[in-house]
């Protein structure tokens, strides 16, 4: 009997959790799923607390509770300038993953294409795939993960409805530039085209560059939904609390969709997240700060280990290239890496179409302690890492 739909045809496992899989059953260090090892502030731990004990117990309002929709609203204002109506551009989702899941649902029909960044993460993949659409990778390349406008003119058919773009760009670390995204601008205005931008990294941008969110740029809000969540800026991924804003067509329509996924998110944390979103609104830039110097304590300890890394502009994650260690292909080495040397990172294949692209990529997180992210390199410097 044929038990599994055709729609999860062809997805595997997320490679999330067969790698923290690998990490628990070998008791190696995990420098590969992206959750940091402290929490974030205790102020916020306890507005969740109390949230709970005041009975914010019962189903919140379908678009969130108003409190959160207020403050990520005024977040955008802080930050951006951007003023979305709390009412109607705003809606509250179970994390980022549910918004992408909810607005890829909302707006692709069977057949239609989405033109997206690769490497990309990995649940954009699975829901592409299980809302009917048709991939076409706009492939960032090695040595600097640069957008190439022509690739992405090349990618967009008759049959595009949707660009998915990511900045601050997990794996690869890039922040699109300002002109990067006018070229994205352009070609969207030209075509038409809805762009759902994930902006879960926002916050985590190195010295020397700059997030730009695509809805401030001219002509785009209105084609635009932005999504975050609480999990990367104030170290709560387990929260699982995110955010959508857009046009109130828009945001409307992933909102139809979401009520069906989830109906709403849930309560007591909500009223959490907006005190996070007010009162801890100088975390996210604090915590950077501190990525920033286990950045480049990662970055040098791969180095040492003979594994030299591309030095991320923003997210907590830096790639190597592991063919100058003889290993031709990223998952051997990751499967091997306990053994050999007590540590789990994630090979970048997964999210690549073109395997071959890929396929001598590897991924490391530094949201880990300078503790953690120290003995790792330790122990890297002293394991034979050569195939
Ligand atoms: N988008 C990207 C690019 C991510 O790296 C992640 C991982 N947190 C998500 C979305 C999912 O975010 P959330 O945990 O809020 O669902
Ligand atoms: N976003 C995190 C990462 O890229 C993990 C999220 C997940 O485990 N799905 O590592």
């Amino acid at each position: 009997m044929r038990t599994q739909a055709r729609r999860l045809d062809g997805i595997p496992p997320t490679v999330f959790t067969q790698m923290s899989a690998l990490a628990a059953r070998t008791g190696a260090l995990n420098l590969g799923q992206g959750f940091p090892d402290e929490d974030g502030p205790a102020s916020v731990v306890q507005a969740a607390r109390r949230a709970l004990a005041e009975g914010r117990n019962q189903y919140a309002p379908g678009p969130g509770v108003p409190e959160l929709r207020a403050a990520i609203s005024r977040h955008q204002q802080r930050h951006y300038g951007l003023e979305p109506d709390p009412e109607r551009e705003v809606v509250v989702t179970t994390g980022a993953t549910e918004g992408i899941a909810a607005a890829l649902l909302a707006l692709v029909d069977p057949g239609d294409e989405v033109a997206v960044l690769e490497p990309y993460y990995d649940s954009y993949l699975a829901m592409i795939q299980m809302a009917g659409g048709v991939r076409r990778p706009v492939t960032l390349r090695a040595p600097d993960f640069r957008l190439d406008a022509d690739a992405l003119r090349a990618a967009v058919t008759p049959r595009t409805k949707v660009l998915l773009l990511n900045t601050p760009h997990n794996p690869t670390g890039t922040v699109l530039t300002r002109a990067e995204l006018e070229a994205v601008a352009q070609v969207a205005v030209e075509h038409d085209l809805v762009v759902i931008t994930d902006e879960v990294y926002e916050h985590l941008v190195y010295p020397g560059h700059e997030h730009v969110p695509l809805a401030t740029l001219p002509g785009m809000w209105e084609r635009t939904l932005t999504l975050s969540s609480v999990g990367k800026s104030w170290s709560f991924t387990g929260w699982k609390v995110g955010w959508a804003t857009g046009p109130a067509e828009l945001v409307g329509a992933l909102l139809s969709a979401k009520q069906w996924l989830t109906f709403t998110s849930g309560s007591p944390l909500q009223p959490a997240v907006a005190e996070a979103l007010d009162a801890e609104a100088q975390w996210p830039g604090e915590l950077c700060r501190s990525l920033a110097g286990r950045r480049d304590l990662l970055v040098a300890g791969l180095a040492d280990a003979g594994l030299s890394a591309y030095t991320p502009e923003g997210t907590y994650f830096a790639l190597t290239d592991i063919s100058a260690l003889g290993w031709p292909d990223g998952r051997a080495f990751c499967e091997a890496l306990p053994e050999r040397a007590g540590v789990v990172a994630i090979p970048a294949q997964a999210f690549y179409d073109d395997v071959e692209e890929g396929r001598h990529l590897v991924r490391w997180a530094f949201c880990k302690t300078a503790e953690v992210i120290g003995e790792g390199v330790r122990r890297l410097a002293a394991a034979d890492l050569r195939a």
